[in-house]
């Protein structure tokens, strides 16, 4: 099912777009949680982690390349950063087109909420 990222994707609505190329588009996060908030999305509608199959290893390959250049154009690669993907209710999954965030530019903290 087609999500809001699609129409970001075909630049039907805007978004601050920082990195596209035929498989992979990347835009700032409309609600950033860091100095830096982008996410990294693959052209193609995947709706989450579980529906990834092997004919998409290449594709989620690329997510990655996409984010190291990013971090490079960003300037935080050196200092570091974070990519997360969350997957369906207890991952916190609000968009149901798969994405990466990447965040930086400041340190980030614990890996999780601790209770
Ligand atoms: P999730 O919780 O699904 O991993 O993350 C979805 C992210 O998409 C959230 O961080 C949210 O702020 C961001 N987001 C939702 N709608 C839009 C939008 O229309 N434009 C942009 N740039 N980001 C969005």
């Amino acid at each position: 099912m087609a999500t809001i990222f699609s129409k970001i994707i075909k630049k039907e609505i805007p978004a601050d777009m920082v990195y596209q190329d035929e498989f992979v588009t990347a835009f700032r996060d409309i609600e950033p949680q860091a100095p830096v908030h982008i996410l990294i999305v693959p052209n193609r509608e995947i709706p989450t982690v579980n529906d990834i199959s092997t004919e998409d290893e290449a594709l989620v390959g690329k997510m990655f390349t996409a984010a190291r250049k990013i971090a490079a154009g960003e300037g935080v690669a050196e200092n570091g950063y974070r990519l997360l993907i969350n997957c369906n209710k207890h991952g916190g999954q609000e968009v149901f087109h798969l994405h990466m965030h990447l965040f930086a530019g400041r340190p980030l903290g614990p890996m999780l909420l601790r209770r």
